[in-house]
């Protein structure tokens, strides 16, 4: 039995890479949530399968929203899911009513869903707003249609590759239950604006990022020159965006973020060890932009991450690393250490899928069946790494180190 702490809830909140900073925060906190914080979970039943009607109280106004009751904590507080699978914590001290329909619970459909977010969009952000359709996307967007149809596609592709990657390792997994969608702004201003309105970061040097609650990915239009026409072409986006690798790795890696916690692998609001989740994002974050129907690069080498693991393991890393970045997150959300993290995480995954390729997807299994709004302790964290990759921490560092040690920047 554990409560929710906010570290729990925002990841990427410090990235540095190089001599480049960026901010990407994983996760918005509505007000809602920072109330939720002392929501005690004892156990997990099946989420109920029909719609309910919750009222609670916001910040002295009644709002109802409907969904699916998916926890029930023992004070009475509620996890509830809406129809567009946004997740919503409602503390017992502020749920007012809660009346259940017999209408069965079922995920709203991506033309609806598009159709409402522009509504909503339009009056919140600014008029303009339009939606995008590609097979498993819904774009909803106020940039250029031509980006948010590249930016479909590019998603698309990441989404095959993903699935083929982990389906060559023998890795189940399922299809999304929700439309997986994206908000991408017409500009950095209008997504500063968007992300000032609810989220608990600072916009002004990020590029994107994955809600957790709400499951959208948002950016906006990196390929944008200030003063100039929005690219005409997929080759002038392509060019463009050349000359920011960063900014398209991260949107790269927060698509896989969502990926990975629509597909199974990952579980929203549960004990998701970041070693394991942004590593692995990190893995996939190497963007393939000239292939037009495949994703070639799974897995390459990501110099960045290498190099500055190189430097690391030089001048800052200590004995008992391994167990520290298993054990918890603490590295990763503090921003002196994080960027050392990240490219430990990256080479700890990229190790372990090549060369424990059974032991990690039985660890992975592990990892995606955990309940939700419970917080392991380090103690367990490292038990479960220790079934999957055994007990001796010293002789799997000694191996991890000349393994990486061997790896090249290609
Ligand atoms: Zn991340």
């Amino acid at each position: 039995m554990w409560s929710i702490s906010t570290t729990e809830l925002v990841l990427d909140f410090d990235n540095p890479v190089g001599s480049v900073l960026m901010r990407t925060s994983l996760s918005k906190i509505p007000r809602v949530l920072v109330i939720g914080l002392s929501l005690v979970v004892c156990g997990m039943a099946p989420p109920e399968t029909v719609l309910e009607q919750i009222t609670f109280d916001e910040e002295g106004s009644p709002r109802t929203i409907s969904g699916r009751v998916v926890v029930k904590a023992v004070d009475g507080g509620l996890l509830v899911q809406e129809r567009d699978g946004r997740l919503w914590t409602v503390p017992a001290e502020v749920l007012q009513k809660r009346v259940t329909t017999q209408t069965p619970f079922r995920s709203e459909t991506s033309k609806d869903m598009g159709k409402r977010l522009v509504a909503e969009l339009d009056r919140s952000v600014a008029p303009g707003f339009h939606v995008t359709h590609t097979r498993h996307y819904t774009i909803v967007s106020s940039a250029d249609p031509r980006f948010a149809r590249w930016t479909g596609q590019l998603f698309e592709r990441l989404r095959t590759a993903f699935l083929a990657f982990w389906k060559g390792r023998g890795v189940k997994l399922s299809d999304p239950e929700f439309p997986l969608v994206a908000i991408v702004l017409k500009d950095r201003e209008q997504f500063s604006k968007f992300v000032r309105r609810g989220a608990s970061f600072d916009p002004t040097t990020t590029t994107g990022y994955y809600s957790i609650l709400s499951n959208h990915i948002v950016l906006y239009d990196i390929a944008r020159v200030p003063g100039q026409p929005p690219a005409a072409t997929s080759v002038e986006i392509r060019r463009r965006l050349s000359t920011a690798p960063r900014a398209i790795a991260t949107v790269v890696h927060e698509a896989s973020h969502q990926i990975a916690f629509n597909s199974g692998l990952n579980r929203r609001l549960s004990d998701n060890p970041l070693w394991l989740v942004e590593g692995m994002a990190v893995f996939f974050e190497t963007p393939d932009l000239k292939s037009r129907s495949g994703w070639r690069t799974v897995g390459r080498v990501n110099r960045a991450r290498l190099a500055r693991f190189a430097d690391f393991i030089q001048s800052r890393r200590g004995r008992g690393s391994l167990q520290s970045l298993v054990g918890s997150d603490r590295r990763f959300r503090e921003s002196e250490s994080a960027a050392d993290a990240y490219a430990e995480a990256w080479a700890l995954n990229y190790f372990l899928l090549r060369t424990r390729r059974k032991q990690y997807a039985s660890y992975l299994k592990t990892v995606s069946a955990k309940p939700m709004l419970t917080w392991d302790s380090p103690e367990k964290r490292q038990a479960e790494f220790e079934a999957a990759f055994g007990k001796d921490w010293d002789e799997l560092d000694r191996m991890f180190l000349k393994y990486m040690g061997r790896v090249r920047s290609r």
